[in-house]
């Protein structure tokens, strides 16, 4: 990892003062915990930096932790993008990878241990029955006829389950706690549900699978994790993982919750892109569109770029969402930085320069990257045929147009001034532009010291190679596709989001390029190459432009990164109402 300034923010305030107390000994440890039902996105990035982030700045460790209790919807797919995507992010877990379903064995013993002590009991009631009965913000719950079983009788029973003597769905394990209660996670939560199913890890050792909230605790308990991070969803649920720890006796971990990431123009669920991979909105999970971490590295973002833009968002404690002009600007500066330089013509028109012989090749030295002197220089091709990109020119051209026009002079990038002396035409379509150059000003250097008000991109006609370009716009046409009144996110779907190019030509440099090297195009933007390359094809991503909407944004006084229009309100009400999103009931 490269040494990025330490943030400060509240998280790191506790564990400043439990370390000042000594309350862990000075242990900082703490860990990424996805469920591999999906791949990672953005939001999970930001998870991802915070926690590893956090054992990097306080010496401590951070474990990857697979919560792998439903293995309804788990898969060995996920597990291993997931794995791949944390590491390519620049993370590392050496040897502690986990899986919770690792942990089951010790789970079902501390169930039995609950039911022992009376805390536990076997539920006959279907899943309707018992979401019926669990009462409402106001009403109290109402208790299971169930609720009083002995502990011989429950004992057995669960074990019968585990067993497998009873089919899906006709009992389950329930903490015996209180369906009066105000928090409605402590109104006697499932602990555990029949599931016929092999897991993907597990194997099939298993037909009785741990709830997400009577694993979760338990999982950061046996690692020994000193700070448990998670989003705000899970706040309304600490109680019940204290409840549970308490009961067992067992290790306490601190658990801290922090606002989750949300992105203007995009949904943040992996429920969603998975709706969206399976019907086949996008290409799939690594659609250079989507904001997972897949889609990000194919679209040509960077690791380095992905972490500034999570140190730079920080963690606050109410949830908002982030204007994704802002991402792309951090995207952007890492990118300048680390990007070398070619030319390439998205739509090609044909120059002919009059004054330079055919068939004479000049070598043309240009800096591989002006940001970094340490890149050197690389050497394009010039000669009497070129190709520049057809919106450069216009015929008649209204007065804010600087580039090229009949009798206009310009500069070629690297290479000459120009001057175009005719426009041929075609059908009345322009197909070729007649040019005479001013021999004086190789290099792009005017000795005269006269003006042109453009420089333009080009491309040597006998050398360019051909590629095919894939530009992207935002995926959603609005701002906030999932909290528009009673319509569904599909109603707001961009249908211009991909645009391909078919007759591109670039400077033959780039076949040299490895698939996913990124790269920027003079003038046009930050590239990279897409792993669809074959020999015979080049294919080019646009990952974004070089106009930067957010540093425009800032400088008109608008530009923090959270969107700025009042939606606060709409995020919260939306977490709550869809609950953690977890396998919360049987
Ligand atoms: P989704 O809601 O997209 O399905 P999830 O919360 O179900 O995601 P998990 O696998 O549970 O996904 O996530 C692993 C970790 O990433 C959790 O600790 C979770 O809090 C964190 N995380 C998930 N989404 C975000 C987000 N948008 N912003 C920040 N952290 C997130
Ligand atoms: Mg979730």
């Amino acid at each position: 990892m490269p040494p990025e300034e330490g943030p400060r923010d509240f998280i790191r305030d506790i564990i400043d003062e439990d370390n000042r107390t000594g309350r862990f000994n000075g242990r900082v440890h703490t860990r990424f915990p996805p469920e591999p039902n999906g791949y990672l996105h953005i939001g999970h990035a930001k998870s991802i930096c915070l926690n590893f982030g956090i054992a990097a700045d306080y010496k401590g460790l951070c474990n990857l932790r697979f919560d792998d209790t439903n293995p309804a919807k788990e898969e060995q797919e996920y597990i291993d993008s997931i794995i791949e995507d944390v590491r390519w992010l620049g993370f590392d877990w050496k040897d502690r990878l986990f899986y919770g379903s690792d942990y089951f064995q010790q789970m079902y013993d501390w169930a039995v241990q609950l039911i022992g002590a009376g805390k536990a009991y076997v539920d006959d009631q279907t899943a309707d029955e018992i979401s019926n009965s669990r009462g409402t913000l106001t009403l109290p719950g109402k208790e299971s006829p169930w609720r009083e079983r002995s502990v011989e009788e429950n004992l057995r029973l669960f074990e019968e389950m585990r067993d497998g003597r009873y089919e899906n769905g006709t009992k389950v394990l329930r903490a015996r706690i209180d369906m009066a209660h105000p928090n409605m996670n402590m109104r006697d939560p499932v602990m555990y549900r029949i599931l016929k199913l092999p897991h993907p890890h597990a194997g099939d050792r298993w037909c009785i699978y741990p709830m997400y909230d009577w694993a979760h605790g338990l999982e950061d308990s046996i690692e020994g994790i000193t700070h448990s991070i998670c989003t705000l969803e899970f706040e309304d649920h600490r109680p019940l993982y204290d409840w549970f720890l308490d009961e067992l006796g067992v290790y306490h971990p601190q658990q801290i919750e922090f606002a989750r990431l949300n992105l203007t123009y995009t949904p943040m669920s992996k429920r969603v892109f998975r709706e969206m991979v399976e019907n086949g909105t996008v290409s799939g999970w690594d659609d250079p569109r989507l904001p997972t971490i897949s889609g990000m590295r194919r679209r040509g973002y960077s690791p380095a770029g992905i972490r500034l833009f999570a140190r730079r968002i920080g963690v606050a404690k109410v949830n908002s969402t982030v204007d994704l002009d802002f991402l792309e600007h951090c995207i952007r500066e890492d990118l300048n930085r680390t990007s070398p330089r070619f030319m390439g013509v998205l739509r090609p028109l044909r120059v002919v320069i009059e004054n330079h012989p055919e068939g004479k090749v000049e070598e043309m030295e240009v800096a591989v990257n002006p940001e970094d002197p340490s890149a050197g220089s690389r050497k394009v091709h010039f000669t009497n045929e070129l190709l520049i990109e057809q919106e450069d020119f216009m015929e008649s051209p209204p007065r804010d147009f600087f580039r090229l026009a009949p009798g206009r002079e310009v500069r070629l990038r690297g290479a000459y001034l120009v001057t175009c002396r005719e426009a041929v035409k075609r059908d009345g379509r322009v197909v070729e532009l007649r040019c005479t150059l001013d021999p004086a000003t190789r290099g792009g250097n005017v000795p005269d010291g006269r003006k042109v008000k453009s420089t333009l991109h080009w491309v040597s006609a006998a050398h360019a190679v051909g590629a095919e370009i894939r530009l992207y716009e935002n995926l959603f046409t609005v701002e906030d596709p999932m909290g528009q009144a009673g319509r569904e996110y599909t109603e707001f779907i961009n249908p211009g989001s991909l645009e391909v190019l078919t007759d591109c030509k670039v400077e033959p440099a780039l076949r040299a390029l490895g698939p996913l090297d990124r790269f920027q195009f003079e003038r046009l933007g930050y590239f990279c190459v897409d792993p669809d390359t074959t020999a015979e094809r080049l294919v080019l991503n646009r990952t974004a432009r070089l106009k930067d909407a957010w540093a425009r944004k800032r400088d008109k006084g608008q530009g923090a990164p959270q969107a700025s229009y009042a939606r606060l309100g709409k995020e919260d009400r939306r977490s709550s109402e869809r609950g953690t999103g977890r396998s919360s009931s049987p």
